[in-house]
Parts: C-alpha cells; structure tokens; sequence
C-alpha cells in the first residue's frame, strides 16, 4: 500500500498494483520519492518552496493527463497541477498527493498565414518567443522569459504587448483541456465557448489544459526599450512625472514604473549602488524610430542617473529581466492589488516603503495598464481588473531563510497601507501563498463570479482543482 494525500487532507491508501497499472498508462513516466530524480522533478521557482509530493505524473501529452486526473479521481487525491512551475505561491506542487506535471512538455507551432501559434502546456515564454520571432511573430506574454505561458494565461497575462495587444488570456482562442471527468475537451470561439471564457483569467479552476493556440501579432525584430533610473533624491517628481505621462502615453507603450535600489552594475555610478531609485521601463512595440521619437518626453524629464534605452531586439526585451530573477536559489513572496489611481500621498507612501524595503532586490512596481485590454468589455472574460488603470505588484525578494519573516511582513505591510487608493482586487498571478483566497476571489472576479461559479459546477463539481485562487462550486 503506498500512502498518499487525500484532498480533504486525511491519508488515502492506494494498493501498489493500482500505482503500478498508473505509471504504465504514462508515456512521460511516473516519479516517486524513491527515484532519483525526484528531488530535481518537485523543485519549483521559488526557492521557498520545499514540498514533497506523493507521484508526480510527468505528462507527455493529453493522454498522460487523461490517466492522471482519472487516477487522482479514482483515489481521491490532493492534485497540484505544474506547467511552468513558476508561480510563486508553489502550487504547482503539493506535498502527498499527486502532481500534474507538464513542464516536459514545451512543443510551440506557428502558422505564420493564419498567424496563430499552438504551444504545449509546459511551454515557457522564451520557447514561445523563439518560434514567433523566426517569422516576425509575437504573442503577448510576460516580461520574464523563463515563466509558464499555461499558469500566465490563465491568470490573464501582462507584458510588453498588454496596451496594443491586450492580455495573453485576451488572445487564446482554443484552448484542450481535461476536465474532472477525465474528457478531453477543445474550447474554443463555438465549442465550449464559455470554458474558453472561464479559462480567460479564471486560473486553473476548471481543469488541466494540455494545449493553448494563441493569436499572434507583427512585432519586431528591432524595438525601442526605456530604460531610465532616476535618483531617491527627486524620487517623489519622478513618479509624480510616471503617473502624469503614462496616463496619455501611446497605447503601442507599455510601461513599470519601479521603485527599487540600484544594482551595483558599471552602467549605474558607483555612489548610487544599493540606494533607493525609481526606474523607468517602457517597450514601444512599432518600429525603433516611432518608439524612440514616442518614448522621447518619457526619457526627456529630470537628471537621470542612468539612461540605458536603446533600440534592440525584441528577444532581448524579453529577456532583460530574466537575470533578476534566478530559479531555486532565491525566495520569493509578492502580491498584488489594483490601484484606482496614485494621488501625491500614495507617491509619497510608496517611496517611504521602498525606503523600508528588507532587501535590495525587493521592488514596488506600477504596472500602467489600459490600451487595448482595457477596451475588452469586463464580461467578455473571467479576467478581473481591466477598469483600472494601475496595476501595483509587491515583490519580495531575497536570498537566506533567515530574512523570510522581515521581507514576508514588508510584502503585507504595502498590502494593507495601499488600502485606500485600492480598486478591483488582485492580479491572481501574484497570489503571495493564497491567503484570503476567497475573499480575493469575491473583490477580483466581482460580477463574473456567478458565472464562475455555476461553470466550476459544470466542469469540477467535486472541485478536484482546488490548489489555485479556488473558485468553489458550492
Ligand atoms: C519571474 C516571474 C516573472 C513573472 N512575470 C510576469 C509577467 O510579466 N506578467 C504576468 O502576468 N505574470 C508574471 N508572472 C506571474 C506568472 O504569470 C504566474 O506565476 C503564473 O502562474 C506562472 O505560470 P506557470 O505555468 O509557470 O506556473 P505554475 O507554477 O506551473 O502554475 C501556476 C498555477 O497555474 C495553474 N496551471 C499551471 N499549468 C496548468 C495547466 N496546464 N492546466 C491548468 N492549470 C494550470 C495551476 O493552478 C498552478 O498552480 C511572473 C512570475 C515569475 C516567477
């Protein structure tokens, strides 16, 4: 008998011979603790999270995933589904049950006529790039190569395309996934069109997607990129200038406004590394000369410290932060909330927290928002929170167990003292470790929540994909 872990959270015993018939139905094999690459199979992301699952099913394609739900089913069993692994509450992993892992499995075709691209779930946003940018192709992702566009997706998706493409929820048009049943169902604009609709920002409530086809875009090769640090000094005009020139900026721009402290890096002078700095990132998505002359009154205010903008490639945006953010080594804790707007006493708040960040890697960052996913009625999708026109996410991020506490506490510190200029809940991609889920989920899907809700009903009564911002069906 091996034991596991129900989904109520008791022991489930499953016979050996049940687990031995599993792990021959999976073409992608199944990992338990006793195999050797267990412990490099159930890492994550997030260098926090240390979970120990009972059988991680390592999917190579739907009809892996099709016996995995059926044997998570049958046995009753705590399920954590993986595609990218990135998400930094670690659910993509439970310790005792079962793990959908998809991360194998990162196939991208692009069908550069039609301009539609299809990716395996375990796809990253660097994969999805590669294969789009050969024929001069984008989908809108994140601003981290490395994340999974399946858990990215589902919660929405903002990137460098969010204000002239929309989200990349915005443009799924098909999604398989296996529902709790064990069906493989295509969701898509006529077929199971409201799965597809839940599936636009209602996370990974509904079932366990397998493939996504996605509408893609002309973008690149060459773009232009903003990138400006401004001094702690005028960082109260700096952001005040972020909050007056994004609210009019052309929507081919997207834009963070970032509070951080400066990396000790040549590009940075000396006397300003690890001291507190407000910095600027914008992507024009036309072409380097447009996107220069449009993000000129961006790069043209105050006396920056340093001015890194350039024309370069649109794989190298793409990856520009990707240093930042190793896997495994570093911890990690960030939530989110959508802002109304930012008067001078919420600038002045958010440069006094920064000023108290635990770790100098930790930042504030102002998402601008609005453009073309603004313009998406907010029934067209699960998705939460296009009404607003800031986006703040609270990044905790640091290196040893010893400053967990500290940089936890600073993350709700901003959490509660943004209260008052809040508007419309959270991004659920940044869901710190779930707390308050359903709260979370009444303020963010707020009128789509009934429709959610009777949807959950249809596709996992039994609520089987709970390990996420957990919409019940009951
Ligand atoms: C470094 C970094 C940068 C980021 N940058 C951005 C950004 O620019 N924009 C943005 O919008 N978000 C960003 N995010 C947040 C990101 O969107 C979420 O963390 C997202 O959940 C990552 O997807 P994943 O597949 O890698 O995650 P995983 O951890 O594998 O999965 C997260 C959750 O998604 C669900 N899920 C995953 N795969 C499936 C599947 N195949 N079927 C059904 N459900 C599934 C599950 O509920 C799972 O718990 C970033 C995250 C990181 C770590």
């Amino acid at each position: 008998m091996l034991e596991l872990i129900a989904r109520s959270g008791a022991t489930a015993t499953v016979p050996e011979r049940y687990v031995e018939h599993f792990a021959e139905q999976l073409r992608g094999g199944l990992v338990r603790p006793s195999d050797p690459g267990y412990d490099t199979v159930r890492g994550v992301w997030n260098g926090m999270i240390d979970r120990h699952p009972g059988l991680i099913a390592r999917c190579a394609g739907a009809a892996d995933v099709m016996a995995a739900v059926s044997f998570a089913r049958e046995h009753d069993l705590l399920l954590a589904v993986r595609g990218g692994g990135h998400n930094v509450s670690g659910n993509a992993v439970c310790d005792g049950g079962l793990v959908i892992d998809l991360s194998a499995s990162r196939a991208v075709h692009v069908d550069p006529v039609g301009r539609t691209v299809l990716a395996q779930a375990g796809a990253t946003i660097g994969d999805l790039d590669h294969e789009t940018q050969a024929f001069g192709l984008a989908v809108p992702m994140g601003v981290v190569s490395q994340t999974g566009v399946t858990g990215l997706t589902l919660g929405g998706g903002l990137g460098w395309l969010r204000r002239r493409y929309g989200l990349s929820s915005d443009n799924l048009v098909q999604a398989d996934v296996v529902t709790a049943d064990g069906r493989l169902i295509v969701a898509g604009p006529e077929d199971h069109a409201d799965l597809l609709w839940a599936l636009r920002g209602g996370g990974g409530n509904f079932g366990v997607a397998t493939s996504l086809t996605y509408r893609a875009h002309p973008v690149g090769p060459e773009v232009f990129f903003a990138v400006v640090l401004h001094p702690r000094s005028d960082a109260s005009g700096a952001l005040r200038f972020f909050r007056q020139w994004q609210a009019t900026a052309p929507e081919e721009i997207s834009a963070l406004g970032v509070l951080w402290h400066a990396p000790s890096i040549d590009e940075i002078p000396a006397e300003y590394h690890g001291s507190p700095v407000v910095l600027y990132l914008a992507l024009h998505c036309g072409s380097p000369a447009d996107g220069e002359r449009a993000l000129e009154p961006l790069r043209g205010y105050g006396s920056p410290i340093a001015d890194l903008s350039a024309a370069m490639s649109y794989l190298d945006v793409q990856q520009y932060l990707d240093a930042d953010y190793p896997a495994h080594t570093k911890r990690y804790y960030w939530k989110s909330r959508f802002l109304g707007g930012l008067p001078d006493d919420a600038v002045d708040l958010l440069i006094g927290l920064n000023d108290a960040a635990p770790t100098p890697d930790s930042t504030l960052d102002l998402w601008q928002l609005g453009g073309a996913m603004s313009r998406v009625p907010p029934g067209d999708s699960a998705f939460g929170g296009r009404s607003a026109p800031l986006l703040l996410a609270i990044e905790a991020n640091w290196e040893h167990a010893r400053h967990d506490d500290a940089c936890i506490a600073w993350v709700r510190r901003v959490y509660a003292a943004v209260e008052p200029y809040a508007s419309g809940g959270e991004y659920v991609n940044f869901p710190g470790f779930y707390e308050d889920s359903e709260a979370v989920v009444r303020s963010t899907f707020g009128q789509n929540l009934s429709r959610l809700t009777a949807l959950k009903r249809r596709y996992d009564p039994g609520n089987m994909f709970r390990l996420n911002h957990n919409i019940r069906p009951d």
